[in-house]
């Protein structure tokens, strides 16, 4: 099997201004060391607001640091008041966007419609999407978490080719774990995660569906990850709270010691 770099993106939400941001990846920086970054990709994921000052920094002083932003508009440009495009964001020397998060489809009613154009808006511009999956609580209780997430899946990846999808990365974010201290157990991880993985296979090829890193999301912290990253087909975090303490976000980084 393709090996696959497991990939810690910390979300931050909307926290930290530029010059927090700015301290914060420097504190990364300076706590990460070379065998790290070979062993994992360390991503944050700053505000809209915070984009330039990472980049400066990160370019400055080439860090092996990447980032992307928490959305991004379906539109390449235009009278989109308030919206940010792909182009802008790849202008700014982004990697990844993250697209379909459960607080974006909850508090902005985005459906899978949205998600599917910002998945092909990120594609157009060479940006990687995040694409963030996962069930709420009432769907979990009824055991239909795995065909919620596949169908989320199947949606935000219409007409979606295989060669794009070969770099896509996939969080599995169950929302009742989001920010809740809930952590789903391993076996819960994998569950989706496997499933995510199996519809990929069909949607494209086994090989393309090798290479998609699935990360899982949901209240991941230091003392919870190693179980997580045990599981076949979990590839690496997307961290929320956990992220704005870069202590804390660097032992997540480095789950195997
Ligand atoms: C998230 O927002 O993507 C997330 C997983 O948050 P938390 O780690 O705080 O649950």
């Amino acid at each position: 099997m393709m090996a696959r770099t497991p990939l810690f993106a910390g979300n931050w939400k909307m926290n930290l201004n530029h010059l927090e941001a700015i301290n914060h990846v420097q504190k990364l920086a300076f706590s990460l060391t070379g065998k790290d970054f070979d062993a994992v990709e360390v991503a944050v994921l700053p505000p809209f607001t915070d984009l330039r000052s990472v980049q400066t920094l990160v370019d400055g002083d080439k860090l092996r640091i990447v980032y992307g932003a928490q959305d991004v508009s379906p539109h390449d440009s235009g009278a989109y008041t308030g919206e940010i495009s792909a182009a802008m964001l790849a202008k700014l020397g982004c990697t990844y966007a993250v697209i379909g998060h459960s607080e974006r489809r909850q508090y902005h009613a985005e459906g899978d419609e949205l998600v599917n154009a910002k998945v092909l808006a990120a594609y157009r511009h060479s940006l990687t999407p995040i694409l963030c999956v996962g069930e709420g609580l009432p769907v979990r209780q009824a055991g239909g978490q795995v065909a919620h997430s596949v169908a989320q899946l199947d949606g935000a990846l219409a007409k979606v080719t295989a060669e794009q999808a070969a770099s896509l990365v996939v969080a599995y974010e169950p929302v009742w774990a989001i920010g809740t201290g809930e952590v789903a157990t391993p076996d819960d991880a994998q569950e989706v995660c496997g499933a995510l993985r199996v519809r990929l296979a069909e949607l494209y090829d086994g090989d393309v569906a090798a290479a998609i890193r699935i990360l899982y999301g949901g209240s991941v912290k230091s003392d919870n990850v190693a179980g997580i990253m045990a599981m076949p087909d979990v590839d690496g975090a997307l961290v929320g709270g956990a992220s704005l303490d870069p202590a804390e976000f660097v032992k997540i980084c480095r789950f195997g010691e």
